[in-house]
């Protein structure tokens, strides 16, 4: 079976990108499903709570930018990563001389699509060249969303993003998921839930992440959220959203 290619991405910086990859990938590979993350943002988040790595041997940017293979590491029996590096902060310059820039990382995936069941995409804060790298090579597009602001203008910069990337390049992006991270019961939440919901529809998942301290201090600990606190309420929420991403993408 050929691997579903999922990013994750958001403009907005907090609203739990990294930690949800994170979470979802190593919640699906303990349902068995091998999964292959790959991190696009040069802080390196994602890189750095799976690995505790600071300075990989190969990065993404070396293959993005350098033409060189994917460096792919292995995290644990079913998680595989892709690291970044710092100076994919420069990545957005030198790649834009190149031809077909927007397609460099879907023909890097490619050659991949038969070894894992998932790809998840981790993006930087941004629209940039790196971000449209992800969406290119997508078959799904989620979008996590912190309920205590108004969102609304923000998404629609994403929607046209998307678009574009489906009108030009990549028909077959669909827009997967919509869901709230660091959710908490005050009223300005409910507000907002209900303000996506309307917009949305059926593409907002039932399973909201709660605000938890414990996806908080995860990074830190070099371990999934399953494996730091099995009990909190971040390993139920995420393993509720896991179960609800593998009812709607594996049926
Ligand atoms: P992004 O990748 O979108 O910038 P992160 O996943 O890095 O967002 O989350 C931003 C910060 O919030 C991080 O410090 C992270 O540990 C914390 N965080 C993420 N989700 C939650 C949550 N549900 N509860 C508490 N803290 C969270
Ligand atoms: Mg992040």
């Amino acid at each position: 079976m050929k691997a579903k290619v999922i990013t994750i991405a958001n403009h907005k910086g907090g609203v739990g990108k990294t930690t949800s990859a994170a979470s979802v990938g190593c919640g699906l590979a303990l349902k068995g499903k091998r999964v292959l993350l790959v991190d696009l943002d040069a802080q390196q988040n994602l890189s750095f709570t799976l690995t505790r790595e600071e300075d990989p041997e190969a990065s993404i940017y070396d293959a993005l930018v350098k033409d060189e293979p994917l460096p792919i590491v292995k995290v644990t029996e079913n998680v595989d990563l892709v690291p970044s590096s710092l100076e994919l902060a420069r990545a957005e310059i030198d790649m834009a001389t190149k031809i077909a820039r927007e397609g460099i990382l879907r023909s890097l995936l490619e050659e991949y699509a038969d070894s894992y069941d998932f790809i998840i995409i981790d993006c930087p804060p941004s629209l940039g060249i790196v971000t449209t790298n992800a969406l290119v090579a997508s078959d799904k597009l989620y979008i996590p969303l912190t309920a205590e602001a108004l969102p609304l203008k923000g998404l629609t910069m994403l929607d046209d993003v998307v678009r574009e990337v489906r009108k030009r390049v990549n028909p077959n992006l669909e827009l997967g998921a919509v869901f709230f991270t660091r959710y908490n019961n005050r009223k300005l939440n409910k507000e907002v839930v209900t303000m996506i919901e309307n917009r949305y529809g059926d593409k907002v998942f039932k399973t909201k992440i709660r605000e938890n301290i414990a996806l908080a201090e995860m990074p830190l600990s070099g371990k999934s959220i399953f494996e730091y606190d099995r009990r909190s309420n971040g390993a139920k929420d995420y393993m509720a959203l896991v179960e609800e991403i593998l009812e709607r993408e594996c049926k």
